[in-house]
């Protein structure tokens, strides 16, 4: 988000009373933002090739039915993988012909609806398309199938994020004993399984590992369509997984460099006879997402400042309990929503949970922190507040779209903070004697 866009949002979130001491954190979407992230996506694919292409984005990136809703109008599609995203797709209106399923783990029933829907489906392993096979042959469907496959291209810097490690768990290891010929002959096999998908990680991918992955989805569609003698791989699903930079407000990489790669790696694959699906989500979103949330107290602890916050790791969970690989930014505010200016002091940003370790940022230089203060934790749109973790049963923060319209910022409220009925209902408040005899 543009520094400028940010400062006037954080403002107006004060004036507007949407942060306050009974909400003293929330969550504001830059919905102008959004769009041109979608909108540079759809060009640079555009740029390299005149193929159809269904960007669909990864729901589980932000689960909120109102982006899913906004993305759906700049043009793209959804990646579901579970019956709760499926949900989401749904009541944001989304067709299946925009919506693609994928998940390791696929019930029968999760099959046979998607099928029913004419959802495409990529299938994660030969016993799941022993599955399909059984409802292909049980009722006609619309359903485009596919296959995922596992490269085997390698790791980037976040192992857990690292989807094309020689042991991963998802899809099919192309590189292991006998694994190429048994794909190409379940293709062989079925003349209905008409895509391959791949998809190499999630943000520590470098660019160049992420086309490798492609290209080697490529070549393998190439070599079936080959011994078919017909074009039957007609779509290349070929993921996400383009990483964000947490460290400035620069978007680094871009779409287009992505793009660009692709089509110098793998250029057969942009000429026009593969259907392409994309699935973004972290590089859609992240940018665009911002915490705002009082400080509450500040104190010294072995003289090393702490400012005491509603923002910890109920929003930032990884980044609480992984912090050297999920770096934020906290950015100094006063409670009038005025970015913090003067002396720089070394000090430690919490959380408000009940562990040592929930802090969001440690030996930080900022301007001293104050009570009352805000911190302001940017790039959090996606994979942050919308991953609440119920931890010490913290309210779920409210979350709010802006547009800057000239000197207004104009808010509009895409889920209100969780209530405390709320809390005690989720957690059993109706069934308060079920352990008793
Ligand atoms: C998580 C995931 C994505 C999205 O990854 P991002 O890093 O958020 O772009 C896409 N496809 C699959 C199969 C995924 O598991």
């Amino acid at each position: 988000m543009a520094s400028y866009r940010r400062d006037q949002a954080v403002r107006a979130a004060v004036e507007q009373g949407l942060l306050s001491p009974s909400e003293p954190v929330v969550a504001l979407l830059d919905t102008a933002g959004i769009r041109a992230s979608a909108a540079a996506l759809v060009s640079a694919f555009a740029a390299v090739t005149d193929a159809p292409v269904l960007h669909a984005f990864a729901v589980k990136a932000c689960p909120l039915v109102p982006v899913l809703r906004l993305l759906y109008d700049c043009g793209l599609g959804v990646e579901v993988a579970s019956p709760g995203e499926m949900a989401l797709a749904h009541a944001a209106g989304v067709p299946p012909s925009r919506t693609v399923l994928d998940s390791p783990a696929k019930t029968a029933a999760e099959l046979r609806q998607a099928l029913a829907l004419g959802i495409a489906v990529n299938a994660d392993n030969l016993q799941e398309v022993a599955r399909l096979d059984a409802l292909v042959a049980s009722a006609p469907t619309a359903s485009p199938l596919g296959l995922r496959v596992n490269p085997q291209v390698g790791a980037g810097t976040i192992e857990a994020l690292s989807t094309a490690t020689a042991t991963s768990k998802f899809g099919v290891a192309l590189r292991d004993e006998g694994a190429r010929e048994a794909v190409v002959q379940a293709f062989l096999d079925r003349p209905w399984l008409r895509r391959l998908h791949t998809h190499t990680g999630s943000q520590g991918i470098p660019l160049a590992l992420m086309a490798e992955g492609v290209a080697a989805a490529y070549a393998l569609a190439e070599e079936i369509n080959t011994k078919a003698g017909r074009q039957q791989i007609d779509t290349i699903d070929i993921g996400g997984g383009l990483p964000v930079n947490f460290v400035s407000d620069e978007e680094t990489p871009t779409y287009a460099e992505y793009a660009e790669l692709l089509a110098t790696t793998a250029p057969g694959l942009l000429d026009g006879r593969y259907g392409l699906v994309t699935e973004f989500g972290r590089s859609l979103l992240a940018k665009h997402g911002t915490i705002l949330a009082r400080v509450e107290y500040t104190k010294t602890s072995g003289a090393r400042p702490i400012a005491v916050t509603h923002a910890g790791v109920q929003v930032a969970t990884r980044t609480v309990y992984d912090p050297p690989s999920w770096p934020l930014r906290v950015l100094a505010y006063d409670s009038e929503g005025r970015p913090r200016t003067g002396e720089e002091t070394v000090q430690d940003v919490a959380g408000p949970a009940c562990f040592a370790g929930d802090l969001l940022a440690t030996a930080l230089e900022l301007p001293l922190l104050r009570p009352d203060d805000i911190v302001v934790v940017p790039d959090t749109g996606a994979y942050y507040f919308a991953h609440h973790y119920a931890y010490n049963s913290l309210v779920r923060p409210a979350v709010h779209g802006f547009t800057a319209e000239e000197d207004r910022v104009v808010f509009a409220t895409v889920r209100r903070a969780q209530t405390l009925d709320e809390i005690v209902a989720e957690a059993g408040g109706d069934r308060v004697d079920a352990l008793l005899p």
